[in-house]
């Protein structure tokens, strides 16, 4: 029948338009910004730091290895290594960065920083309210801004953070293991060097 693909549509149009007073999974919109839909787990917008505990210093993954900054394409990574080092989690000293800048202005939000990373410190981040009047300096974020805890990454992308958390025991587990073992052969090589006697002096020849 002519015009009965107009008819059906205009149907499904007041279908939806009626039933989104009545049933809440037709409210295909939000009033947006009072109302914010959660994100999804696999969105991604910036890059953040990640660090583990209350201190964003004491605790951030980040040991400065600068792999980053020279695999992001559009090069907005820009890191200055600390002089000192800090224990990281699994006590090993490293060091950090003293500088670390993201110019999300540039940044395209490609992920190839995270993919690349080796100490699971830098993970993609869903805040999307980043509009500033500053073109520039407003939109370079310095390693205090990028800063986020493990429990913000376990608020935004869960699944992922639950087996990053769970590779990151399983290597502290094999590091303190072998920390003991090497303690434990440190300390039976000190106590065999203590138990054997001294040489005997060489006997004086006579005169
Ligand atoms: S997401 Fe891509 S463009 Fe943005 S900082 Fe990481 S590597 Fe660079
Ligand atoms: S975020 Fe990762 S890859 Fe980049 S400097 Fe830090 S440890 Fe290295």
């Amino acid at each position: 029948m002519l015009g009965e693909g107009i008819v059906k549509g205009l149907a499904e149009t007041a279908r939806n338009f009626i039933g989104s007073y009545v049933e809440q999974d037709r409210l295909t919109t939000v009033q947006y910004p009072e109302e914010l839909l959660p994100a999804k787990e696999a969105a991604r917008n910036f890059p953040f730091l990640v660090f583990d505990g209350n201190d964003p210093h004491a605790g951030m993954r980040c040991v400065a290895c600068q792999i980053c900054e020279k695999e992001c394409p559009p090069q907005c990574i820009y890191i200055e290594k600390s002089k000192d080092k800090k224990p990281d989690y699994i006590g090993k000293a490293q060091f950090y960065p003293a500088v670390f800048d993201i110019d999300v202005s540039v940044c395209m939000s490609c992920q190839i920083c995270v993919e690349v990373c080796p100490f699971e410190a830098i993970k993609m981040d869903t805040a999307f309210e980043l509009s500033n009047p500053d073109r520039f300096g407003g939109l370079l974020f310095d390693k205090h801004q990028l800063a986020k805890s493990n429990g913000h990454y376990h608020d935004i992308h869960p699944t992922e953070a639950a087996e990053v958390d769970a590779r990151l025991a399983a290597e502290k587990a094999k590091a303190d293991v072998k920390a003991k073992a090497d303690a434990e052969a440190k300390a039976k090589a000190a106590a065999a060097k203590a138990a054997t006697p001294p040489p005997k002096p060489a006997p004086i020849p006579a005169s």
